[in-house]
């Protein structure tokens, strides 16, 4: 980008007010990095809009000047969606955080993008309702706007979906900077072709999301929870799978392998982690059907040589510090992971897949996967670590694998700019379709350019 950062500062100052744009350096360096250990880039300069109006005027000054635009949520994207393009505008949603409307009736949701996962769950509690796309470990600071643009999903994914099953209506500001409404406040529609589904796990890179319309869903009646302890991976494996396809009442099932409880254990609190590969699991519905549900899915891990244990401490707590646990242990290293998803039938031979490659190396599994989601964390640094190198080459091999086995190389993260590689080669036509679509929405090429897509 070959343009004065200056002029585009002042533009920007004098379209949305000299508080809402910043150049500090302190603010750069903030808005420079996701949650993945990739390299930070500093932006140009960092806007805060509060309106649809003031987003449609950076976009008009990014695009007469041909500058790159990267929105940021909560920054916790794994795979570097929300690392600013280079040169960039960073539009940061944080002012745009009010929930607009909830509607019991229509049960749903109006909000603005900047609204946090966990806030907007925590205001919904009176009403009963809820929105149950939890995007795991992150939900206390993961938003709206950048959950809709991954397309995010979590522990109860299984039994209600990802975040798309839930947006109704988005408004975007494109990147001509025109102001659109895409879908409405209706779960159904067949109205052409699908334009909000398109924004929805599109990272920024075709429009930038300025409202959502969100479905909500009554709270279950009742919940139960079950942990679940294995000697062997694939019995852990085959359990989830069977107990995923055939107990109607499952609402999560999570692994959590040996090598990750043992980093747990160190946690305060944390000490009577059991050793070995865990299941968590947990059943919604009227409590006669919840204790049923979980009946079945403890025969199932009988069957697999699975037996019942107290988990040591809330399985769920447990299950939301993995990510950032297993990251401090490989300390300014950082990690590399991957979050293939495969088909059920598929998840134990990937699983065993994995391990294999590791090869000795300290890896960590784990993931949603009653939805055949495998995470798999390849710390850099600490005892038994990878080089990037043999990471890098590992993400592409377990990639390559899940798409061989019908799965696909991102179940909820997203490609931002370590899955590019993985995603071309898994359809490199496809890859071309994508970049036209972008086109349309973006002919300037200025949002989110470098993710997801690449350089020709
Ligand atoms: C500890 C931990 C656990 C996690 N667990 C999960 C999990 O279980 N499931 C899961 O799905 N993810 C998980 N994540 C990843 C991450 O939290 C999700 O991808 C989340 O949806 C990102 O939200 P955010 O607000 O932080 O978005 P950001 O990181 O700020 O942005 C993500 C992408 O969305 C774009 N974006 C943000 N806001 C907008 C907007 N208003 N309009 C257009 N584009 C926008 C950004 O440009 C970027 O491309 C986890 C992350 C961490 C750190």
């Amino acid at each position: 980008v070959n343009v004065d950062t200056s002029v585009v500062a002042e533009a920007l100052a004098s379209a949305l007010g000299p508080e809402r744009v910043s150049v500090e350096p302190r603010d750069l360096a903030a808005a420079s990095r996701d949650e993945s250990d990739l390299p930070p880039v500093a932006p140009a300069c960092v806007c805060r809009p509060a309106s649809a109006a003031d987003v449609a005027a950076v976009v008009r000054v990014a695009f007469d000047n041909r500058v790159p635009v990267t929105a940021r949520g909560g920054g916790s994207s794994l795979e570097g969606s929300s690392i600013p393009a280079p040169g960039a505008i960073v539009v940061d949603f944080a002012a745009m955080d009010r929930v607009i409307e909830v509607s019991t009736e229509d049960r749903l949701a109006v909000v603005q993008p900047g609204v946090v996962f966990d806030r907007l769950n925590a205001s919904l509690r009176p009403t009963g309702l809820f929105f149950p796309p939890s995007p795991g470990g992150s939900g206390d600071v993961a938003t709206i706007g950048g959950m809709v643009s991954t397309d995010a999903s979590g522990l109860y994914a299984l039994r209600y979906g990802g975040t798309r099953r839930w947006v109704l209506g988005l408004e975007v500001v494109t990147g001509r900077g025109e102001v659109l409404r895409l879908g409405g406040r209706v779960p159904k529609s067949s109205s052409g072709y699908g334009l909000r589904d398109l924004v929805v796990g599109s990272e920024g890179t075709l429009a930038l999301v300025t409202e959502v319309t969100l479905g909500i869903a009554p709270v279950p009646a009742a919940s139960a929870r079950v942990a679940l302890a294995f000697d062997d991976l694939a019995g852990a494996c085959e359990t989830a799978a069977e107990a995923a396809a055939f107990v109607p009442e499952l609402a999560a099932v999570e692994l959590v392998d040996r090598d990750t409880l043992d980093a747990l254990r160190r946690l305060p609190g944390f000490g009577d982690v059991p050793a070995c590969h865990a299941l968590f699991a947990e059943t919604h519905g009227r409590p006669g059907e919840c204790e049923a549900g979980l009946d079945a899915v403890r025969a199932v891990a009988r069957e697999r040589g699975g037996r019942e244990v107290a988990a040591g401490a809330d399985p769920w707590d447990l299950r939301h510090r993995v990510t950032r646990t297993v990251r401090e242990s490989a300390g300014t290293a950082g990690v590399a992971r991957t979050d293939c998803a495969v088909p059920l039938t598929r998840l134990a031979a990937f699983v065993a897949e994995v391990s294999s490659a590791a090869a000795g190396r300290r890896t960590h599994v784990f993931g949603h996967v009653g939805l055949g989601i495998v995470h798999c964390l390849m710390p850099l640094g600490g005892p038994a670590a990878w080089t990037r190198e043999d990471a890098c080459a590992m993400k592409a091999r377990l990639a390559a694998l899940a798409v061989a086995m019908g799965g696909v190389v991102s179940g909820e993260h997203g490609i931002g700019l370590a899955m590019r590689g993985a995603l071309r080669d898994a359809g490199p036509a496809q890859v071309e379709l994508m970049r036209a679509v972008k086109a349309a929405f973006d002919p300037a090429g200025i949002l989110n350019p470098d993710k997801i897509l690449g350089q020709r």
